[in-house]
């Protein structure tokens, strides 16, 4: 058996500090001796606790048992040595004094030398000084097999009475002046009900008690505290219990469930029976209040687990409703985040709408502009065939304001040529290329009612091969005329500007297209109409070449005195005019539609030949005669089909007779012929075509 004799000093801690780890082995037991020298305290009250509550702690943490031992003695060394004698002690260990100590507490006795000294021989004594083994006394003959005190402690007795002891006893000696004995739970609480140990020891009037919890019968509860705490305390390590519970709830660990009260049978040491009956009849009444405890403990159990299922159910609930939240708020946001969307589609949606009916609204406008313009238009048109039926106006008649308008004030750059009779612009009338002829101030000094009589004859000439009269403005003396894009037919041969060489095909078919609008004009009726001036210069080609007889009737427009003027100022001063005059108009005066033959003649040659009109058809008549034609044709053209040209330049130089008698018909020999060579022409283009 091994003891340690503490009080409240670091000596004593290291005292059991070195014990326990040179002593005493994990799951052994250690004696707490503690010797209480104040007087009227008891072994319960809260200073005794409180000196033995670190020690437990240390105990519990090394997994060593405990047991106290409190004796009650003004002679400490005395009190310790007698209970190590009775108890049979084997092994005690002190702390060494040290300053402010021991020494100071026990200031006439040096309890250490005391103890060493005056300890029973089977015992050996341990002075610890700063944790090591400062001196020692070892004992020189083994502790005594039996002893009554050793017993009880090792069969953990919980409660010894002394009191035969105390008579016979040396240690009784001591008690009679108020030595006890307690034993005290690991916990550092009085392990006894304190009335209930109080009512004992009446009871048994006795001074030393030995308190234990290893036996059987008694358990006690702390009848301050008898909360559940204590109750499960009592149980631990039972079946069922919740291990983890009890830690929790409890900071000390029980080494023993029950209690029980036992008379101490030492020599000269008896009861009454009227005090064991009494004992016996306490201890009745603690089972049962044991007994109520536990069921107590066990329903505070069942109510636990019951509490801590719900617990469970409860946090598991918790946990599904906060998943039903968590999801509730993502579907939320899902739900927002669609609205947005949908909100955004429906903006978009309603801005695309708004757009669409603005363009539609546009559009309507524009439609409704474009009726009431064709309205006006379709007025216009009404007004002009009304004035037509009634004789008025046949041609479209322009104001002043319109031409300057449209010729940006006569603009140089709007001007393209100047003829005999005024310059010419290209401009813009309803949207349409037009060629606006402005007659010189003389020339449409006619007056405006011839002027506009001739117009209005001129404006009834519709044939393909006919430059258009689109209309005039009799006040300005303007005449406006379909724009030709090609320019004129002299332009185009001597490639002015540097524009590309005229194909053979396009030449043979120009040549059949002039010859066929003056055909028409010769067909007039009520009497034809002769060109008087029939050149290259007058013939105009539109963007597909395709050939036009310009100045139709223009003589006949201007005065009389100004056209005749005009043709002999051409005949004496214009460089060329007079080579496409007819001769025999020249001799006589008299002109007529085989005038126009002959300058056709000229022409004819001029567009196979590029040349000159002076002497040309002289020289093609002898090239001819000198089989040197090929020669003659329009070197810029390498690919001439030269019989064909021969042919053509044959009907030229038919044409071009002096004498009107001896040039021929147009419609019956000149225009075959240029048919069939327009068709060798267009045959030699679709042949190309598909080749290429
Ligand atoms: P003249 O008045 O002595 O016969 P000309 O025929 O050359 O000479 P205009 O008829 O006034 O004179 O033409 C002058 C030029 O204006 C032409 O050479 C041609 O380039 C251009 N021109 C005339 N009328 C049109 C038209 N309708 N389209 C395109 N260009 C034209």
């Amino acid at each position: 058996m091994v003891a340690v004799a503490i009080d409240k000093n670091k000596g004593s801690q290291n005292a059991v500090k070195w014990a326990a780890d040179n002593l005493v082995l994990k799951g052994q037991t250690l004696t707490l001796i503690h010797v209480n020298n104040r007087n009227h305290s008891s072994p319960a009250d809260h200073q005794t606790k409180e000196i033995f509550l670190p020690f437990h702690c240390f105990c519990m943490r090394k997994d060593i048992n405990c047991k106290d031992v409190v004796l009650g003695s003004h002679n400490v060394a005395k009190a310790i040595n007698e209970f190590v004698s009775h108890a049979a002690i084997e092994k005690l260990v002190v702390g060494a004094p040290a300053k402010g100590g021991f020494v100071r507490r026990f200031k006439h006795h040096d309890i250490t030398i005391n103890i060493t000294k005056g300890a029973p021989d089977f015992c050996s004594v341990y002075v610890i000084g700063k944790g090591k083994v400062s001196a020692m006394r070892n004992a020189s003959r083994p502790a005594p097999a039996t002893s009554p005190l050793r017993d009880q402690l090792l069969a953990e007795s919980c409660l010894i009475s002394l009191k035969g002891a105390v008579l016979t006893s040396p240690l009784s000696l001591s008690l009679l002046s108020g030595f006890s004995l307690s034993r005290m739970t690991n916990s550092g609480r009085t392990m006894s009900r304190c009335s209930a140990t109080k009512s004992f020891a009446e009871l048994c009037d006795t001074d030393l008690l030995l308190i234990s919890t290893d036996t059987t019968d008694i358990s006690f509860v702390n009848s301050e505290q008898p909360s559940s705490e204590n109750a499960l305390s009592l149980r631990s390590g039972s079946e069922g219990i919740d291990q983890d519970f009890v830690a929790m709830q409890t900071p000390y660990k029980y080494t023993g469930n029950d209690f029980s009260l036992m008379a101490l049978n030492t020599d000269g040491m008896t009861w009454s029976p009227q005090k064991m009956e009494a004992v016996e009849e306490e201890m009745k009444r603690l089972k049962l209040e044991l007994k109520h405890t536990m069921d107590m403990y066990n329903t505070a159990c069942k109510e636990a687990l019951t509490e801590k299922q719900k617990a469970k159910d409860l946090q598991r609930w918790k946990i599904q409703e906060e998943k039903k939240i968590s999801d509730a708020h993502v579907a939320e946001e899902a739900a927002t985040a669609m609205v947005e969307k949908e909100r955004a589609k429906c903006t978009a949606a309603l801005e695309a709408a708004q757009a669409e009916h603005r363009l539609a609204e546009l559009e309507a406008q524009k439609r409704i502009d474009l009726e009431m313009k064709l309205a006006k238009e379709d007025e216009e048109k009404k007004k002009a065939l009304l004035s037509l039926a009634h004789g008025d106006v046949r041609y479209r008649k322009f104001t002043i304001e319109e031409i300057e308008a449209a010729t940006e004030s006569f603009a140089d750059h709007c001007k393209i040529g100047e003829g005999s009779y005024g310059p010419v612009y290209k401009c813009y009338l309803d949207h349409t290329a037009v060629a606006i002829k402005v007659l010189r101030p003389e020339a449409a000094g006619k007056g405006r009612s011839e002027f506009h009589q001739e117009a209005e004859l001129l404006s009834c000439i519709r044939h393909p091969n006919v430059v258009l009269l689109l209309g005039a403005c009799p006040e300005h003396g303007s005449l406006v005329y379909e724009y030709m894009a090609n320019g004129s037919l002299e332009e185009r041969l001597f490639r002015k500007g540097g524009t590309p060489v005229i194909p053979w095909q396009f030449r043979f078919q120009i040549a059949a297209e002039i010859t066929t609008g003056l055909l028409y004009l010769h067909h007039m009726r009520p009497e034809p109409l002769v060109h008087r001036d029939l050149k290259p210069a007058n013939i105009l080609l539109d963007k597909n070449y395709v050939g036009k007889i310009s100045d139709v009737g223009l003589a006949r427009v201007v005065p009389s005195s100004v056209a005749d003027n005009i043709t002999r100022y051409r005949m004496t001063s214009v460089a060329g005019t007079l080579y496409y005059i007819d001769p025999e108009y020249q001799q006589t005066g008299m002109l007529g539609v085989k005038s126009d033959i002959y300058s056709l003649g000229v022409v004819l040659l001029q567009i196979i030949t590029a040349r000159p009109p002076m002497g040309l058809a002289h020289h093609v008549s002898s090239a001819i005669e000198d089989g040197t034609f090929a020669e003659m044709l329009d070197p810029e053209v390498c690919d001439w089909p030269v019989e064909e040209a021969r042919c053509l330049a044959e009907i030229a130089l038919k044409c071009t007779e002096l004498r009107r008698k001896d040039r021929p018909d147009l419609a019956t020999t000149v225009m075959p012929e240029l048919d069939r060579l327009r068709a060798i022409s267009e045959d030699n283009m679709l042949y190309c075509k598909r080749r290429s």
